[in-house]
């Protein structure tokens, strides 16, 4: 189990070091920003839909390292997946790192996800974690205000 551990450690330190699809998206379909007031994670995300299917997520803005690394994440995942898809991850992903779905039954599915499994041990990371997530469901939901955990 600590090696399981010491691994998904490893990604989410790479991807809040090298975060993917991390820049300003000129032909975006969607824009919204994510705001954590409690931590100070502040992004913006993009995306941009070819018909029913995210044909790309970027963001920007700055933030910790667990919601960086979880929106750099994200933005690779839901590349060509559906908006239903997208919506099924989402309810996934606040499941796993508020404790309520246990990651280990949905490991195939969650791929990297479940890198933030352990998240669910410390409660004020969160909101960092689920930030992007809310961000790119309120999105879909057509949300064009800002999203804010608080
Ligand atoms: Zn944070």
């Amino acid at each position: 189990m600590d090696e399981i551990r010491d691994l998904y450690q490893e990604v989410i330190l790479d991807h809040n070091k090298h975060p993917r699809n991390f820049h300003k998206m000129e032909n975006a379909d969607s824009t919204l920003d994510g705001y954590n007031p409690l931590c100070g994670d502040h992004y913006t995300f993009y995306l941009r839909f070819d018909g029913d299917v995210i044909a790309e997520v970027s963001f920007e803005g700055s933030g910790c390292a667990i919601s960086k690394a979880s929106a750099s994440i994200m933005s690779a995942i839901l590349k060509g997946k559906k908006r239903d898809e997208a919506e099924r991850l989402f309810e996934l992903f606040t499941g796993i790192v508020t404790g309520r779905i246990a990651a280990e039954e949905h490991i195939a599915e969650l791929g990297k996800l479940a890198a933030f499994a352990g998240v669910a041990e410390f409660p004020v990371r969160v909101k960092c974690a689920t930030l992007p997530w809310h961000t790119m469901h309120g999105a879909l939901q057509g949300e064009n205000d800002k999203v804010s955990t608080e």
